[in-house]
Formats: structure tokens, sequence, C-alpha cells
């Protein structure tokens, strides 16, 4: 074998060996990085008296009473309740100074109440979210058809 030959033989097997190496060592790397999760310090784990990064946000604004269907009461000063001249007792009303009201009308009566008879607080279509009084009167009343 020529000096020449036996050089190229060995750049070969040299190049062999390293492309082999440039091969497996990313390999060799990842599975170093993923086969760490049960080498990963106790303290990536979470502590269970440990804090929130964050803080619960405050509530600043008294939250309207809920009642047990979990909607808000309304109230009688809620923007939407005033533009409806709606009050939590429809006895209250003054029928000279209210002349769509007429005697006997009430939420618990109207067509857009959503509750069952009985129900002292339910939702209401022109109200969503939000439980009217039964007692409850609002210038939309359309009685239930019987
Ligand atoms: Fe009461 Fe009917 Fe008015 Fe709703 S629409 S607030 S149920 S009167």
């Amino acid at each position: 074998m020529s000096e020449d030959r036996k050089i190229t033989e060995q750049r070969r097997r040299f190049l062999k060996l390293v492309g082999g190496g440039a091969v497996l060592m990313p390999i060799m790397g990842l599975s170093a990085c993923s086969g760490g999760e049960d080498k990963a310090p106790a303290a990536a784990a979470p502590k269970a008296d440990a804090k929130p990064a964050m803080d619960a946000p405050k509530m600043t604004e008294k939250a309207a009473p809920t009642k047990p269907s979990g909607m808000p009461q309304i109230s009688e000063d809620d923007v939407q309740a005033k533009s409806f001249n709606y009050v939590h007792d429809a006895a209250s009303i003054d029928a000279a100074k209210q002349p769509r009201f007429k005697a006997g009308q009430a939420c618990s009566n109207c067509a857009l109440y959503q509750g069952k008879a009985g129900d002292e607080w339910a939702g209401c279509s022109i109200f969503p979210g939000k439980a009217v009084k039964g007692t409850g009167w609002c210038t939309v009343y359309a009685a239930r058809p019987s």
C-alpha cells in the first residue's frame, strides 16, 4: 500500500468516526435532556404550601346578593331596571303615575318570568343574568297566557 493510499484510508476512518460522532452527539444531547426528568431537582415540583404567582383579584365592588339559582338579584338602581321602571314590589306602584300598570300584574304572572309558581326570585328575558322578584313589575310586563 502506498503512503498516499494509507493516508487516504486513515482519513476515511477518521471521518467515519467523526461523522458518526457528529450524528450521535445531538441524539445523546437530547436523550440527556429528556432523560433527565427523573433526575430533576425536587424544587421543580410545586409545593403544596407554595403561594400562587399572583394574588387572586380583589373585588372592589360590592356584589349583589346571589339567589340559589346562581343569578344575582337585580337592583332597582340598575340602569337597565330604571329604564324599564322595574320595582321589586308591584303593590307600591302608583297607577296614576304608571298608566301601563294594572292591579294584579306582577313578574310571577308575566310571560317573561322564568320561574315557577312560588319562586320568590327568577330570571327574566329582559334582564339576562339577573333575577327579578316574583312580586316585581316593569313596563315590559306581558300577561302570561293561561
Ligand atoms: Fe317582571 Fe315581566 Fe318585567 Fe321581567 S318583563 S321584570 S318578569 S314584569
